[in-house]
């Protein structure tokens, strides 16, 4: 299904070289729906191609021939892979880690979370995404894959080691402490330039949690016909 698209453009991005698009990058935003807003702004030297609201909506801020700024570049343990330029990038609005706090579950900004909206998983809190947010990430990664000849499985697929009686998202290595390249960039390391799939930033950049291990990664990489 073709999503429902709304443009908003956002003034970071740059050429993508001669990079060939291989790969869906997802991420969650750290926060509450602001991101559209910082994304037009030229001092925030980041950037989506999309950004999914947490009522389903998908908002696009750079095209799809430009390279968008959310992964960055690895850290100098990692390997080169220059993500940004090879990748499109999908923002999903979700706080993420929550911490027990007083009265329930907070952000990091200290906002309590709504008690049905907290999911453990991985032994730490998170913010559940949000139903139809998840029908709409399933809806858009699957027609970027189809219009942009990208296969739809996990991009370390078949990795030994990080797959576990052929479950996907108990592979994931979430916890670096920052700075660290680890697992990570083991990875990264992997082969990475001759594949193309899906991904999470935290499979290519050392440290980054998100989208987080909460994100049920079945439905998006295995989609229902
Ligand atoms: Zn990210």
């Amino acid at each position: 299904m073709i999503p429902d698209i709304k443009f908003i453009p956002s003034p970071n991005h740059s050429s993508r070289g001669d990079a060939e698009v291989r790969m869906v990058v997802l991420h969650y935003t750290a926060d509450g729906g602001g991101a559209v807003s910082w994304f037009q702004n030229p001092a925030a030297r980041a950037s989506s191609h999309f950004v999914v609201t947490r009522n389903g909506g998908v908002v696009q801020m750079v095209d799809l021939e430009r390279s968008a700024w959310h992964a960055g570049q690895p850290g100098r343990r990692a390997v080169d892979i220059k993500p940004n330029r090879s990748s499109v990038g999908i923002e999903i609005v979700n706080w993420g880690l929550l911490s027990r706090g007083r009265g329930g579950f907070r952000t990091y900004t200290g906002a309590l979370v709504p008690p049905d909206e907290v999911v453990k998983s991985a032994g730490r809190y998170w913010q559940r995404y949000a139903e139809a947010q998840l029908a709409a990430v399933v809806d858009l990664v699957g027609w970027l894959c189809d219009s942009l000849g990208i296969p739809q499985r996990f991009i370390f697929e078949g990795q030994p080691g990080f797959m576990r009686e052929g479950v996907l998202y108990d592979v994931v290595p979430y916890y670096l402490p920052a700075g660290r390249v680890g697992t990570n960039s083991r990875l990264a390391s992997w082969r990475f330039k001759d594949n193309a799939g899906i991904c999470g930033h935290c499979h290519i950049a050392a440290g980054k949690d998100d989208p987080g291990p909460h994100l049920p990664w079945e439905r998006i990489v295995c989609r229902e016909k």
